[in-house]
């Protein structure tokens, strides 16, 4: 199954991918994960993202454009994948169609995930990940049992230096002026599922497995 996985940032999309890709054994594509890895490597692509996304702005598509059709042609996206924050333009769409194109493949659903921004900042400013696993928390919707540490190998947690403030106020404009248009762009291609994020975790989890199951 090839789906995307969109909403603004601090919807749930990492959360819920990483649920996703666990039961359904399916490569997950994080466009925002492929950056931070550059970054912490300190590649030449990685030093050009950083100055974008410290400011909370978008990677310029010549960049973001390479990386998602370099990983999409690797073997083991040919039968299904998970993309999670990519596509974030209406041209980056219009981009992954023409990849998907010359693969000869297409999406089969768009799972929009819904929350209202004042619940977004909370979720973004409070979020905490794994320096190795890159599993996610919050300080309080959840926690990780073992307090500073991952639950899951048991390396630190970390705060990502994008989601203070300020720069999260940057990164919901440039949603708004940038993201949000896509709705009724999959809308028109009969793709899109909205899913209420709103609920808890497990409670997404069971929603999108619903709407997956019904296309
Ligand atoms: P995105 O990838 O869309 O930016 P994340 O999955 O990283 O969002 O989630 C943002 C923050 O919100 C994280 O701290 C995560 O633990 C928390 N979170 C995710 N889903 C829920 C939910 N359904 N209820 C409460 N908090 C959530
Ligand atoms: P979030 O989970 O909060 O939505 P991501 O981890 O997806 O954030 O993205 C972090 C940052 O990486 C973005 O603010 C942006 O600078 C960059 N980025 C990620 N995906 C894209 C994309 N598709 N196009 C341009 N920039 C991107
Ligand atoms: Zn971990």
């Amino acid at each position: 199954m090839k789906i995307i996985i969109m909403g603004p940032p601090g919807a749930g999309k990492g959360t819920q991918a990483e649920f996703l890709v666990k039961e359904m054994k399916i490569p997950h594509i994080s466009t925002g994960d492929m950056f931070r890895k550059a970054v912490k490597e300190g590649t030449s692509m990685g030093l050009e993202a950083k100055r974008y996304m410290e400011l909370g702005q978008l990677v310029p598509d010549h960049v973001t454009v390479g990386i998602v059709k370099e990983r999409l042609s690797e073997a083991d996206c040919s039968e299904s994948f998970l993309l999670d924050g990519f596509p974030r333009t209406v041209s980056q769409a219009d981009s992954l169609e023409k990849i998907l194109e010359s693969i000869d493949v297409g999406l089969d659903s768009v799972i929009n995930i819904v929350v209202n921004r004042e619940g977004l900042m909370k979720r973004l400013t409070g979020r905490r990940v794994c320096k190795s696993c890159g599993a996610t928390y919050h300080v309080l919707y959840n926690p990780s049992k073992d307090g500073d540490k991952c639950q899951e190998c048991g390396a630190e947690l970390y705060q990502r230096s994008d989601d203070t403030e300020e720069t999260v106020t940057n990164r919901l404009d440039v949603y708004e002026q940038q993201t949000a248009a896509l709705v009724e762009y999959y809308e028109g291609k009969g793709l899109l599922h909205h899913v209420v994020g709103d609920l808890s975790v497990m409670e997404v989890n069971k929603e999108i497995l619903k709407v997956l199951g019904s296309v």
